[in-house]
Order: structure tokens, then C-alpha cells, then sequence
């Protein structure tokens, strides 16, 4: 649902070491500016109407070349270098002044400061070598039988997640979105995608072969002989292949329908009696609870079939390489090295290891981002800012109620549902109106992976928590400094973080064309979403609950059909072309935001005068302010693993995708009927 390249993804590249040592950073704390629509960025010798990225982009894309630490270089990626810069800032002052007791003080202040210090102590985390492992690796070493794998899999997955086996957590009852239920899901892999242990391409098979490499490395690293860690990456191998085969698609996971399996706990002891779920249940104290949604049940199955097949030992394997797999961000330099080769150079493509310090800056945003936001926020987040992006919505909720009521396919009976569900949607902007209360995490300043584990438990305890108990609808699912927005379709709710309201995203200082083009784009996208294929499956309450005449979703169902024929003609890199299923809710939304965006641009300047600006026309700068959101470059490698796993097209067809299926834009450059950029009217696309 993410509008740009999912931050969660990108986190779980940054893993890596250098032992280089960084100055302290003596800069102010000031984000640097650039204008949301800049004519040096664009290539004025392209023809708009033959490709229209680059003409907004080209200039970009020559000025920008992918720096060698990251595995894309864009717009956003940039904001989001620059947020880290400031946070930087905040963070080396917080460490300082926890331990000299200088302001800025508070709790809050304390625990960044110390887990930062923490991080970048890179001395003693080469000192304690595999020390924070050995606990675990004796607990593991301890398994007698499959009986005894239950509560260690509980207690790994409490501070490392869904790299152990399966996931587990609370989830919003698909059929009462006020309740939290317990839910399982499928996970366990340590490669991206089941996909990869499936498919039978030369490269799929390459990486299979690399994989199996990374793996005995890591063996090595924690002193088995090459031969042993030779055949313990093969046992690995084998497990996982097994998962992967019982795992549901990308595209599998995208319907709601397939993600709903309401069962009693007995039933669930039925599905997998070879575990021991008691055990489980009473190692991660979760809460009583009747009913749990186990999806899918063939990967269950599938746990059950293995931990019966397999011999106790290899569990032991597995669960010894996902130890030290999950945890080499934070280990010594020959883990975090090993990581780094495998996940980010070989599957992605970077040339060299972020710095320490960008690393400690992501570790502390994604375990006590809260803590970390509210610095963030107080310094670049102004009450007039939230109201101008307050008013923004509006206006493109209005457009939205305009739109819904001027379709020409839908029945006066769906409309209704739909301005219903419009008129829930709650919005939610630059922060939390609550902040996360951390004070009962344990933060010390010489134990980094155990802070690390410790953060991460009392987000999984939170988490585990809420089952039984009723939603918060206050919560946000990304920190401020991210650059990125989100609908979650559960909760009915759009929600933009202070780091994407932010120059050159979003532009006080200049006219509205490009920002309602770029800004404006990205609220419609969001609000899009609650209506794209998957979206329109939840009601205005955000239950699983059809709303649609049978005659109006088939109508539906053949113009979503139209942008993913569109979409799947598309080349990603090679022969690879975009899997348009996978795609399609984010394809969708992004041509219907822009169309949103348009409309509500026009309707905040009706009856202005409004002039052209650095030679382009108002409806120009509308448009080219859209595309420089997706100015962008990316590494092959990069692009690959995406056509796998991310639901967003490549950016160049994210925005020429859309503006072919917009007469506005063609008239707004001239463009001639057989242009590329230019669709025959009875060939565009129009879903909303
Ligand atoms: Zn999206």
C-alpha cells in the first residue's frame, strides 16, 4: 500500500559493517531545500509526448548517479538521506547529553541517545564477538526432540520475528475491525520471495547457488568446518524449499479473501499436532484467545508434514543459521560484512557498505522511531504546515465525492456505499496525536544487540498484547521521519508522516501546480487505495464485506482488467516484465490520486489568473511537478528483485502509465493522436 519504495524493505537491506570511524557531525540541524519542481532536473531536448519521464527526469537522472552505499538513487531516497543527516544531528546530542546530563533532557532524549551510542560503539561489539548469541545458541543446542522446538521457536521469534519458521501476532478481525485477534501467517524464509526456491531460471538457480554460499559462510563465521557448514547450508536449504513450496504468491497474498482463516485453537492443534502449541501459547504469555486466523493452512500443513520428516538436528541447524542471519546487523564486522555481500551487493547491487553512523540512524528510527519522531517533528513540522496539508485533503476528498458522483458505470446504489466509505476514511497527518511510551524498554550504552533485542521484544509484546482487546485506531504504522505514506484498508485510514510533507515533495515556498501535482498525486493515491481491487473488498468500517452490486463490480473488475493489460506490456529489465497482478492496486491508485490531484488543483484555483512560470504553463508544472516525485535511477539487480516482491511499478511507468490514460496531459503539451504518450479515447483507462 506503500506509495514509494517501502522503507520496511529498505531497512532490511542496510546490513552491513565498515570499521571506518566517523567525525561527529558538527552540522546545524536544518533540512536542505530544493524546489518541488526544478527545470534543471528535466531534458528539454526529449519530446514530452514521446516519453514524458524524461523529459521531467532526464536532467535528474544525469545529475544523480546512485551513490555506491545505495542500491537506488530518487527523490524520495534522497529526502530520506537527508531526514537521516538531521537525525543524526538530534541523535549526537542526545548521546552527549546523556552522558554529560546536558539538555535536551528527558527520558525519551536518554533512551535514543544511549542506543545510538550503543550502535556506534563498534569497538566493543567487535570485542563481545558471538557473546550475546551464546544464550540461544545453548538453548538451541539443549533440543532433545521436536516436542522442545515449540517454546524455543516462541522465544526466538520474541526478539528476532518471522525469520523463525512462521509469524505470529495480533492482526484486526477481518469481520469486526474494532477487535484484535490472534493470527498466524506463513514466513521462515531467508531469501526474498518463495518464488526464488521455485522458479527453474538460470538466474533463479544462480542465486539458489549464492544463497547456499551466504549460508555456509555463516556456519563458518560461527566455527563449524567448511565441510559441516557445506552440508548445514544444504539442510537449510531443504527446509526452506519446503516452506516456500506451501507459501501463497505475492499476488495469492494481495486478496483478502485468501488472508481470512478463522479457526479455534483446537483446530489449529488438529492442523499441526507435531507442534507443541501450549508450549508456545505459555512461553509468549499471550493472552487467552478462542479464535485464531491461520493463513494459508497448506504452509501449516506443511510445518506439521516437516516437523515429523525432518531429523531433530536439522531443526537445530535451521534455527542456528537464522539466528545468526537475523542477528549479523549488530554482530561483529565479518557478520555485518557477510550480510552486507549477500543481501545488499549480490541480491541488490550496491557497491559498498553504508557508514556506521546512517546504519545507527535507521536501527534507532525502526526500534524507538517514536522517541526519535518527536525530536524530529518539534523541529520541522510546523502547525501551519499540518493545516495546509489538513486543507490539501480536503479538497482532494471533495474531488473524490465529485468524482464517485459523476461516474458513468457505477449504479446510484454503489455510489452510495462508496461516498459512505469516502466519508469514513479518517486522515491522519505528519504524526502521532499520542506518542509510543518506551520507558519500560531497558536501553544500555554497551550492549547494542541487546538493546536491539530488547526493543524489538517490547514491540512484539505490544503487539501480542492487543489481541482480544479493541483497536486503536490512533496508532501509525510508520515513524515521522519517513518518506512514504500509507491506507491501511483495515482501519480505513490514510496517513502521510512528517518526512514526505517536506521540500521538494512538498513546497510552501512555491506555486500550486506542482505541489497539488506531486502532494496532491500522493493524497489521492493513498485515498485511491480504499476503492482499488483489493481496497473495495472492506466496507466503510474496514470489515470484509461486499458493498457492490454483482453488475457494478463486473464493470469494475473490466476496467481494473484495462490498466493491468496496460501495465504487463511493460519491461522492468531484460525479459522481465511487470507481473500487472501483483501491481495493480498500487497502478490503480496511482492514476486515479492524479486524476484526483487535478481536479482538486483546479477546483483551489478557480477564478485565479495564473500565469506561466520558467516557460511552462500552469497545467505544464501540474504535470511535470507530478513526474519529478518518481525522478529516479536504479541498479539492475535492484530492479529484478523488486519485479518480485514490490507492488509498485518501475517509476518511469508510474508516471508515463498514468499520464497516457489523462487527456488533460496531452492537451497540456499539444500532443498529436499517434504520439506514444497519447491513448485513442476509447483506449484509456478510467477506473475512478
Ligand atoms: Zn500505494
Amino acid at each position: 500500500m506503500l506509495k514509494a519504495f517501502g522503507f520496511y524493505s529498505l531497512l532490511a537491506l542496510m546490513l552491513i559493517s565498515s570499521a571506518v570511524a566517523q567525525k561527529p557531525s558538527t552540522q546545524k540541524l536544518v533540512l536542505p531545500y530544493s524546489p518541488s519542481l526544478d527545470v534543471k532536473s528535466m531534458d528539454k531536448s526529449a519530446d514530452p509526448c514521446v516519453d514524458f519521464y524524461q523529459y521531467s527526469c532526464g536532467g535528474w537522472k544525469k545529475n544523480n548517479p546512485i551513490p555506491p552505499d545505495q542500491v537506488s538513487w530518487s527523490v524520495y531516497g534522497k529526502l530520506y538521506q537527508d531526514n537521516l543527516n538531521f537525525l543524526r544531528g538530534i541523535l549526537e546530542q542526545a548521546s552527549s547529553s546523556s552522558t554529560t546530563g546536558k539538555a535536551p533532557a528527558g527520558a525519551a532524549n536518554q533512551k535514543i541517545g544511549n542506543f545510538y551510542a550503543a550502535c556506534m560503539d563498534e569497538a566493543a561489539v567487535e570485542k563481545r564477538g558471538l557473546a550475546p548469541l551464546q544464550s540461544n545458541l545453548d538453548a538451541i543446542a539443549r533440543v532433545k526432540s521436536a516436542h522442545d522446538l515449540a517454546p524455543l521457536v516462541a522465544k526466538l521469534q520474541m526478539t528476532l520475528g518471522g525469520g523463525i519458521l512462521f509469524n505470529s501476532g495480533s492482526r484486526q478481525d477481518p469481520d469486526d475491525s474494532d477487535q484484535q485477534i490472534a493470527a498466524l501467517n506463513q514466513g521462515g524464509l531467508g531469501l526474498p520471495d518463495r518464488d526464488y526456491y521455485i522458479k527453474d531460471d538460470a538466474k533463479s538457480k544462480e542465486t539458489r547457488e549464492r544463497y547456499l554460499q551466504h549460508m555456509q559462510k555463516i556456519f563458518e563465521l560461527l566455527g563449524d568446518s567448511p565441510e559441516a557448514a557445506g552440508k548445514n547450508a544444504q539442510t537449510v536449504m531443504q527446509i526452506e524449499t519446503s516452506l516456500a513450496r506451501a507459501s501463497m504468491t505475492r499476488v495469492e497474498r494481495r486478496d483478502p479473501y485468501k488472508q481470512k482463516n478463522k479457526i479455534k485453537l483446537a483446530d489449529l492443534e488438529q492442523l499441526t499436532p507435531n507442534f507443541d502449541w501450549k508450549s508456545y501459547i505459555r512461553e509468549l504469555k499471550l493472552p487467552a484467545f478462542e479464535i485464531i486466523n491461520v493463513v494459508p493452512p497448506a504452509f501449516f500443513k506443511e510445518v506439521n508434514a516437516r516437523l515429523a520428516a525432518e531429523p531433530v538436528e536439522n531443526w537445530k541447524t535451521y534455527l542456528r543459521f537464522h539466528l545468526a542471519n537475523g542477528y549479523a546487523p549488530y554482530l561483529p564486522s565479518a557478520f555485518v560484512q557477510e550480510n552486507f555481500e549477500f543481501y545488499s551487493k549480490y541480491l541488490r547491487g550496491a557497491k559498498e557498505l553504508q557508514p556506521r553512523w546512517r546504519r545507527c540512524v535507521q536501527f534507532t528510527d525502526r526500534d524507538l522511531g517514536e522517541a526519535l519522531g518527536q525530536a524530529y517533528v518539534a523541529q520541522v513540522f510546523s502547525p501551519e504546515l499540518k493545516k495546509s496539508t489538513q486543507d490539501m485533503v480536503k479538497l482532494i476528498e471533495d474531488a473524490m465525492e465529485q468524482r464517485i458522483q459523476s461516474l458513468d458505470w457505477m449504479s446510484a446504489e454503489t455510489k452510495q456505499q462508496a461516498l459512505v466509505k469516502l466519508h469514513s476514511i479518517r486522515n491522519k497527518v505528519g504524526y502521532p496525536d499520542k506518542w509510543r511510551d518506551y520507558s519500560s524498554v531497558q536501553i544500555t550504552r554497551n550492549d547494542f544487540l541487546g538493546d536491539v533485542e530488547r526493543a524489538l521484544a517490547f514491540e512484539n509484546r505490544r503487539d501480542y498484547n492487543k489481541i482480544g482487546q479493541p483497536v486503536d485506531r490512533t496508532e501509525w504504522g510508520m515513524t515521522p521521519p519517513t518518506v512514504n505514506a500509507y491506507y491501511s484498508s483495515q482501519m480505513n485510514d490514510i496517513n502521510f508522516p512528517a518526512g514526505v510533507l517536506q521540500p521538494p515533495l512538498y513546497d510552501a515556498k512555491i506555486d500550486d501546480a506542482p505541489n497539488y501535482g506531486n502532494t496532491g498525486g500522493t493524497i489521492g493515491h493513498e485515498l485511491t487505495h480504499g476503492f482499488d481491487d483489493e481496497g473495495s473488498k472492506f466496507d466503510a468500517k474496514g470489515n470484509l464485506k461486499d458493498w457492490w452490486t454483482k453488475d457494478d463490480r463486473q464493470k469494475f473488475d473490466d476496467r481494473t482488467r484495462c490498466v493491468s493489460d496496460q501495465y504487463a506490456q511493460y519491461v522492468v529489465v531484460d525479459d522481465i516484465h511487470i507481473n500487472s497482478k501483483l501491481t495493480l492496486g498500487e497502478d490503480v491508485a496511482d492514476l486515479g490520486g492524479e486524476i484526483l490531484g487535478y481536479i482538486a488543483w483546479k477546483a483551489a484555483t478557480k477564478g485565479k489568473d495564473l500565469a506561466p512560470v520558467e516557460d511552462l504553463t500552469p497545467d505544464q508544472r501540474f504535470f511535470v511537478g507530478f513526474a519529478q516525485w518518481a525522478c529516479a535511477n536504479e541498479r539492475p539487480e535492484n530492479l529484478r528483485v523488486n519485479a518480485l516482491t514490490d507492488p509498485h511499478s518501475p517509476p518511469e511507468y508510474r508516471i508515463n502509465g498514468v499520464v497516457i490514460n489523462m487527456p488533460e496531459f496531452s492537451q497540456a503539451f499539444s500532443c498529436k493522436k499517434d504520439q506514444p504518450m497519447v491513448k485513442a479515447p476509447e483506449k484509456v483507462c478510467k477506473v475512478w
